[in-house]
């Protein structure tokens, strides 16, 4: 990092203003590659992505009339494997964002061992207020436009927020169209009709809750009994409400994009999860409902934030009342914010360890196609526990051994192969 460049973080640190996600990231990048004693050139390589691509969409809607979308594929790092990550469609989608979704990827793949960098794409879109003709051409649309850089083994998509198996299908049908054979290999988080892993779907709540059960031990704390606060009830929120409901433990606070709901008794997850409309969303049928910003601070042992990026940050940090915060989403707490809560002894589960059960299974689900041979669910959920409780021990272990938070040590772990791959290509 250029000293300018370090100084304008410092200036930023002490005005408290907030650093981008993409600075965050490259700060953590920094300090873990200097914590290992690698030189100034391994952090060039590694402070952005190797690739970005900035594609536009013309997409014909349902009235007649053309939008244009822009949309965005990053890959960090292939040094170790093609690279891997989902494709987000939100509004909010930016080059930043983007970049730095692809980085976390690479780490979450580097801690867990699986052969590949990260990637990540991402459509400015809101597929709320589209048809699904309209959400078909734009991702058939998008395909065309990355299909240069991506296939099976050199970038291999998969869903993230807003994007699911149905669009996965429709990727991987205009991939294969466009090199004229079947590719299910390019593509993860597919119906399971078309090449999908059982147990994809519900992968990320999976591996959450293993990382949640090896944070409660370290905690002293039990599943059982315990009060959870779930912010977001997308794909990995719903699927750990219903597992952690489960599991006996008292899910007191639920949200989406609308609100939250609280109720210290807990609350009626099934009926709430019948209750969701096509987008999974609920809080708005009930009046009772308060701000999502008010539901990160409620009383509960484990929060779990599984929404967007920047949900935790210095201003509600202090009066966060979890012991454990469970990071399902990616990025969801500040830098800032991270140390405020590690000062006061609140234990946070990073998201490049905690989520990584979907990129896991992905990965499982990309064997499969290559093998042409498919798993059992029991098979999936046996590999994918001992991958994650693997990952949080050695991740935990580094934290303890040199006295740093969870976050840094994962980074650590995480960014460790892919130096060394890149050193034995001559890449540093
Ligand atoms: N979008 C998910 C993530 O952020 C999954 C990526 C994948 O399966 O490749 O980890």
């Amino acid at each position: 990092m250029s000293v300018k460049q370090f100084e304008i973080r410092k200036e930023k640190r002490e005005t408290n203003e907030q650093l981008s996600v993409l600075e965050s990231t490259q700060q953590v990048i920094h300090t873990a590659l200097e914590n290992m004693g690698y030189r100034q050139e391994v952090y060039e390589l590694l402070k952005e992505p190797l690739r970005l691509l900035t594609v536009r969409i013309p997409v014909r809607m349902d009235d007649g009339s053309v939008r244009v979308f822009t949309g965005y594929r990053a890959q960090h790092n292939d040094a170790i494997g093609p690279t891997k990550g989902g494709i987000r469609f939100h509004p909010n989608v930016t080059e930043e964002e983007v970049k730095a979704l692809s980085m976390w990827m690479s780490i979450k793949c580097g801690i867990t061992g699986l052969p590949y960098g990260g990637g990540k794409g991402g459509i400015q879109c809101d597929p709320r207020e589209m048809s699904f003709q309209e959400l078909e051409r734009l991702s058939r649309g998008y395909v065309r436009a990355i299909s240069q850089i991506v296939g099976p083994t050199k970038d291999i998509p998969a869903p993230d927020v807003f994007t699911n198996s149905q669009i996965m299908a429709w990727m991987m049908d205009e991939y294969s169209r466009i090199r004229e054979f079947d590719s299910p290999g390019f593509i993860t988080g597919k119906p399971l009709v078309l090449g999908g892993s059982v147990g994809r779907e519900s992968s990320t709540a999976k591996g959450v809750i293993i990382a949640m059960k090896e944070a409660a031990k370290v905690k002293g704390l039990e599943i059982r009994g315990s009060k959870v606060i779930i912010q977001g009830f997308g794909n990995a929120g719903s699927f750990l409400a219903k597992f952690l409901h489960d599991e006996g433990a008292k899910v007191v606070g639920i949200s989406d994009a609308y609100g939250a709901l609280y109720d210290p008794e807990g609350l009626d997850i099934d009926y709430l999860l019948d209750k969701r409309d096509s987008f999974g969303t609920v809080t708005r049928q009930f009046s009772s409902r308060i701000t999502n910003q008010e539901l990160l601070i409620q009383p509960c042992d484990i929060l779990v934030p599984a929404a967007l990026e920047n949900q935790i940050t210095e201003e509600n940090a202090a009066d966060i009342q979890a012991q454990i915060v469970v990071e399902a989403a990616n990025g969801p707490t500040t830098l800032r914010a991270t140390e405020i809560l590690t000062e006061k002894g609140t234990l946070i589960v990073p998201d490049v360890l905690a989520n990584s059960g979907g990129v896991i299974v992905s990965y499982f689900e990309w064997v499969q196609n290559n093998q042409g041979y498919y798993w059992t669910e029991e098979e999936v959920d046996t590999k994918l526990e001992a991958i994650l409780t693997a990952s949080f021990l050695q991740v935990h272990q580094t934290a303890i051994t040199r006295g740093i938070n969870m976050r840094l040590a994962a980074y650590m772990v995480g960014l460790k192969k892919m130096v060394e791959a890149s050193s034995f290509r001559g890449w540093i």
